[in-house]
């Protein structure tokens, strides 16, 4: 499988230029540039099939001559130590847990395969720095994700502010291999200045810099291995239509569910679940697409107005609209009604969801109302430990944390503080090196 920029299509790259130069050279995004049908490499596998082995037989196939079986299985053994968990509720619902990697979010799967695959990849040849934007957990999964691996140094910029879950073990000065460093202005300003970074080519061939913020494909397309793990689980007990119902934020999740269903996997519909900033629902139900200041709700992971997949899911669209609009469906669920389904899901099934789940959950139900044949499985995306607050205010109830996630309550300081520009931050990484 090759990769294409969102914007031009002329000249395919391997999977390796795509994930160690993430940028293409006209701009854009990089996408797959065709997309295998994988069916027969998936639809016999059933609900023994461990994630791992999943993962070990589909990713060979899909990057075919660059990664060999044995490697592939390297790959998934040493990403996976831990398994998405298929929760079947009744025949109309089921929820894919996704929380269980060490930060708490479905995004140490993709983080965890890239860490990987990585290392894999720079086997034969040389070392490169990914420098990416992070807040929260994103700075710690990628510290776990990335821990001790092989000719990989990881920079990462922080907003000001506190910044919490790493190690000073884990630094490049105590012989680690992640670099923190605070920049002073916001999260926004981080994204611009990796973007800029990455940009700015004759620099960032010369430090071989990539990044593992989701611009790179190499995150992104391994999302799509445990929709079609759902698939092997589930589809024994499927009678009628088979949809996902996903929490959409910079809807990394939803393109990776669509890639899943290029690759043959036989899924009816997608639910593009949205909370009060949904503007891009409006791009969905073929409006032009206006964005406004995002609005902060229960769902703050979903507070997004422009998600950083837009062009992805555009090229997609392009591609096929009718078939776009025919096969996902924005909803929208306020504050209100995923308070409600927290404590509804608790009192019917005893399972706490975290608010991200509870309103992709809630639109699922809204769906239902006119698909009463369909069979919904709802991602679950973050554990409810992470958002104890607002689970808290649903059904008075604190969920308790997990060790791993009880890292989230360090706070450590950075290695160096930079002013937010593009200078400041080459000569700080040419002082690093
Ligand atoms: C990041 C995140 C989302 C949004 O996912 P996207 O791929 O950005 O759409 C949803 N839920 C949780 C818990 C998240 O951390």
């Amino acid at each position: 499988m090759q990769f294409k920029s969102t914007r031009s299509d002329k000249v395919p790259v391997s999977f390796k230029d795509a994930v160690l130069h993430c940028l293409p050279k006209n701009g854009g995004l990089y996408v797959p540039f065709s997309m295998p049908d994988m069916r027969q490499f998936f639809l016999h596998m059933d609900a023994d099939t461990s994630y791992s082995e999943l993962v070990s037989a589909v990713a060979p196939v899909l990057l075919h001559g660059e990664l060999n079986p044995f490697s592939a299985l390297r790959v998934a053994e040493s990403a996976f130590d831990f398994e998405p968990e298929l929760h079947y509720i009744n025949e109309h619902i089921s929820l894919l847990n996704l929380y269980q990697g060490h930060t708490g979010t479905f995004k140490d799967f993709g983080m965890a395969f890239l860490a990987a695959v990585m290392e894999e990849l720079l086997k034969t040849s040389g070392q490169v720095i990914a420098l990416s934007a992070t807040r929260g957990e994103t700075g710690m999964s990628i510290a776990r994700a990335f821990h001790s691996r092989r000719n990989i140094i990881n920079v990462m910029l922080y907003p000001e502010g506190p910044i919490y879950g790493l190690d000073p073990k884990d630094f490049v000065p105590n012989g680690g291999t992640i670099i923190p460093i605070q920049v002073k202005g916001t999260f926004d300003d981080c994204q611009r200045l990796v973007l800029e970074t990455l940009q700015d080519r004759p620099f960032a061939e010369r430090h071989s810099l990539t990044t593992a913020n989701t611009i790179n494909v190499g995150r992104l397309l391994p999302q799509s291995f445990y929709y079609l793990y759902a698939f092997t689980k589930i589809k024994k007990q499927l009678k009628g239509d088979l949809v996902f119902s996903v929490p959409c934020g910079n809807c990394g999740n939803l393109i990776a569910g669509l890639y899943a269903w290029r690759f043959g996997l036989p899924v009816n519909s997608f639910i593009a679940a949205m909370n009060q900033n949904n503007t891009f629902g409006d791009f969905i139900n073929g409006k032009s697409f206006s964005t406004r200041a995002p609005i902060a709700t229960v769902s703050p992971a979903l507070d997004v107005t422009v998600p950083s997949n837009y062009e992805r899911l555009e090229a997609f669209y392009t591609e096929a609209p009718a078939v776009m609009r025919n096969m996902v469906f924005p909803i929208t669920i306020d504050d209100p009604t995923t308070l409600a389904t927290i404590e509804q899901v608790w009192k019917e099934h005893g399972i706490m969801l975290d608010p991200h789940t509870a309103l992709a959950f809630a639109a699922a139900l809204a769906f239902a109302r006119t698909h009463d044949s369909a069979h919904s499985i709802v991602l679950s995306t973050g554990h409810p430990a992470r958002t104890a607050g607002i689970v808290h205010r649903a059904i008075g109830i604190q969920p308790e944390l997990p060790v791993d996630l009880a890292w989230l309550q360090t706070t450590t300081k950075p290695i160096a503080s930079i002013a937010p520009s593009l200078d400041s931050l080459e000569a700080a990484l040419i002082s690093c090196f």
